[in-house]
């Protein structure tokens, strides 16, 4: 990213966390801040924050504040400035512009309406001669025979997508915005991180920007996808869902939680304050499968 300057020693450990400002902090997002915070310490690594504030209508005023400060409630001390997805648009403009010559992007015209069930270009777009001042979405092509697994740290092999579950997604939107996958893919790349640490309902985007990064020539960074908070009837806590916001008054509960969560170990009674709970977490710290 722009403002974020590479370190000169590419394996030092750079993680973050990236939260877009549509809302405070939930429980649930409190859980990937905080594996992220003890996989990065515990590694002695930089843990960063990033604001995915590329969906400006999707904004809510005041998250950016709120965020901060739950973080600080809670003892999780980003290094260095906070950084902001929205001061990448040149970089995400010239990446769209490389895809575009190598010949994997499509002009797409399809709305709610004309996609297919897994929200990808329903009308064969691509073969179609849209012309650049019609209003349109650009998506990516995939080669399903290029495609390539991983091994995730957190959820172990991950073997490559199938031709059926990725097919073409959106990069840049009908009204402009850069998609997350696009942004993401380009910001989480190494040197700006080396090791994602994040819920694992992103396990699909990550195949997603993977593609990215492989087409771009980008190398990615290692990636841990922890376990999701979810409510009794098992959906994932979130602001969509009306997941309530973390009280910032009881950061030891709340971090207790997170912990339990995680399958760590419960920090003991002479730990039961902020700092020294996060010293005692980030000790005994381990990546569960
Ligand atoms: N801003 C995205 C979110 O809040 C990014 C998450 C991530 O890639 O860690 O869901």
């Amino acid at each position: 990213m722009n403002d974020s300057p590479a370190d000169a020693n590419s394996n030092a450990y750079r993680g973050r966390f990236a939260p877009s400002p549509t809302g405070p902090l939930h429980a649930g997002s409190l859980v990937a801040a905080l594996a992220s915070f003890l996989d990065a310490r515990h590694h002695n690594g930089q843990w960063q924050l990033r604001i995915d504030d590329i969906d400006p209508p999707r904004a809510v005023a005041g998250s950016i504040d709120a965020i901060t400060e739950t973080l600080t409630a809670h003892g999780l001390i980003w290094d260095g400035p906070i950084l902001y997805q929205s001061h990448s648009s040149p970089l995400y403009d010239s990446a769209l512009d490389r895809l575009t010559s190598s010949g994997w992007l499509f002009r797409c015209l399809c709305t709610r309406a004309t996609l297919d069930s897994n929200g990808c270009c329903g009308q064969r777009c691509r073969d179609h001669n849209i012309r650049p001042e019609t209003p349109h979405s650009l998506r990516i092509r995939i080669a399903p025979e290029r495609l390539e697994g991983f091994r995730d740290r957190s959820m172990g092999e991950q073997p490559a997508p199938t031709e059926t579950a990725l097919k073409d997604f959106i990069v840049k939107r009908r009204d402009g915005l850069y998609a997350y996958q696009l942004a993401a893919a380009i910001d989480d790349a190494k040197p700006n991180f080396t090791h994602i640490v994040r819920g694992a309902d992103l396990l699909e985007s990550t195949h997603r920007q993977r593609w990215l990064q492989q087409l771009l020539a980008l190398e990615p960074p290692s990636y841990a996808h922890v376990a999701v908070l979810a409510d009794e009837a098992g959906n994932k806590l979130s602001k969509q869902n009306g997941a309530p916001p973390l009280d910032n008054h009881q950061p030891e509960q709340n971090l207790r939680q997170c912990l339990q969560h995680l399958a760590q170990p419960a920090p003991p009674s002479s730990a039961s304050r902020v700092p020294e709970m996060l010293d005692y977490a980030t000790e005994h710290w381990s990546m569960r499968r």
